[in-house]
């Protein structure tokens, strides 16, 4: 059996590798402190867990939805995503604006990409980025030009290298913010900079993954460039789902609000492929009050906070504070161990990627398991998940920063 050079040439998922070794270590007895998660620890709010309860008993919630989504819930996430956004898709003249909803965010990804790219279209992707990014552009026969942020500048690239890459084949960026890996969000001077300069390019189109827009801990919350521009939600797709933000990775829903030609496009794609998201899980969010996850996260705002500041305090005990930054939003940390004195046992001269051999060595000498950084476009780094209850997060913290301050 020959497979595809399409399914041949693309990358397994980094996490799925790192969590083989994970199992057969602790398989043989080793304690972990496994910081690889990229979902909260915990079930949904009970009000939502009561409402899917209740929809059980409809035909409707067992038999297929309309391809793009029941209408009643489109609405209402773009009723939700103007006013958290304080934004309004009426007031933008000559678009109209729809929505789809698929299977998971990662789906509505996948199909707005195959939707918007033709072979050999580029797509600009700031680091560090999620690590499907670039498979599913490659997938759609698109090509992924990356612009690098670095971690003095808390992982914050330049417009003016964004700007360095855009060409007529350039047909979209993808934006992530607050960011996976790196728990950070672009400030709003950023965003009011990248707003300015997105004027000069109405026919880039601009994919603004807000997945974990909800989950932010310190003020000031995320903004978005189109807040300060409205106009640009001309060329905008806004990206969401419920998979961190209400706490239900499993339950497969994204959504995406754009141009109804683009909706219309990804729906066509849709329906020749998975048809319409799970009617069950539709039809309880309808029925459930979203203005009840603010109360249901302020808990883990506040654990999020302490491990921050666990991480501070942490980096400072070990004389590695000016190798920290402060993460604002989701749930990780990036960590650049170009920077640590670490990375002198496992440097060459050609500066090549070490984050798998040294998260190897991390989790063989320590326990405590991350994820490698390069597939997220960065290089020697590691991506940290502060998802631990606090004790043994703190516990797992300690013997991290004594492994990344010893040569
Ligand atoms: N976008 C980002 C930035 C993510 O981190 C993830 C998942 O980790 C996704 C999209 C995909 O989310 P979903 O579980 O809804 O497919």
């Amino acid at each position: 059996m020959f497979l595809s050079s399409r399914v041949v040439e693309a990358n397994e998922s980094v996490t799925l590798k790192v969590n083989e070794k994970i199992n057969r270590l602790a398989r043989g007895g080793k304690h972990i402190y496994n910081m690889t998660a990229g979902q909260l620890p915990f079930k949904p709010a009970p009000e939502f867990i009561k409402v899917i309860g209740q929809q059980l008993n409809f035909l409707k919630s067992y038999q297929y939805s309309s391809v793009s989504g029941v209408t009643k819930l489109r609405c209402k996430f773009m009723e939700y995503v103007s006013s958290k956004r304080d934004i309004s898709f009426k007031d933008i003249d000559d678009t109209t604006f729809d929505c789809i909803v698929s299977n998971g965010t990662k789906h509505t990804l996948y199909n707005i990409l195959g939707a918007l790219i033709n072979p050999g279209d580029e797509v600009v992707l700031l680091t560090p980025y999620w690590v499907s990014y670039p498979e599913m552009i490659k997938f759609w026969g698109g090509v992924p030009l990356i612009v690098q942020s670095n971690s003095f500048d808390a992982f914050t690239p330049h417009i003016d290298d964004i700007k360095k890459l855009i060409s007529p084949r350039t047909k979209a960026i993808i934006v992530n913010s607050p960011n996976n890996p790196s728990g950070i969000h672009y400030s709003d001077n950023w965003m009011q900079d990248f707003a300015t300069f997105l004027k000069d390019y109405p026919e880039l189109a601009v994919i603004s993954d807000e997945l974990y827009s909800e989950l932010s801990y310190f003020d000031p919350k995320p903004t978005y460039f189109y807040q300060h521009e409205p106009s640009l939600l001309k060329q905008t797709i806004i990206v969401d789902g419920i998979s961190k933000s209400f706490a239900c990775t499993g339950l497969r829903i994204g959504y995406c609000i754009g141009d109804k030609k683009l909706i219309d496009g990804m729906s066509k794609l849709q329906s020749q492929t998975t048809s319409g998201a799970n009617s069950l899980i539709q039809k309880a969010l309808i029925e459930f009050d979203f203005d009840l996850l603010d109360n249901f996260f302020d808990p883990v705002k506040i654990q999020l906070r302490q491990c921050a500041q666990i991480v501070r305090e942490t980096f400072r005990a070990e004389n590695l504070s000016h190798c920290w930054y402060q993460t604002t939003s989701g749930f990780y940390y990036f960590i650049d161990l170009t920077r640590m004195p670490v990375y002198e046992r496992f440097a060459d001269e050609h500066h090549s990627d070490k984050s798998e051999e040294m998260v190897n060595a991390l989790l063989e000498e320590t326990g405590v398991a991350l994820v490698p950084g390069a597939a997220f476009g960065y290089p020697n780094s590691a991506r940290m998940s502060m998802t631990l209850e606090l004790a043994p997060f703190e516990e797992a913290l300690t013997k991290l920063v004594k492994f990344l301050a010893t040569k």
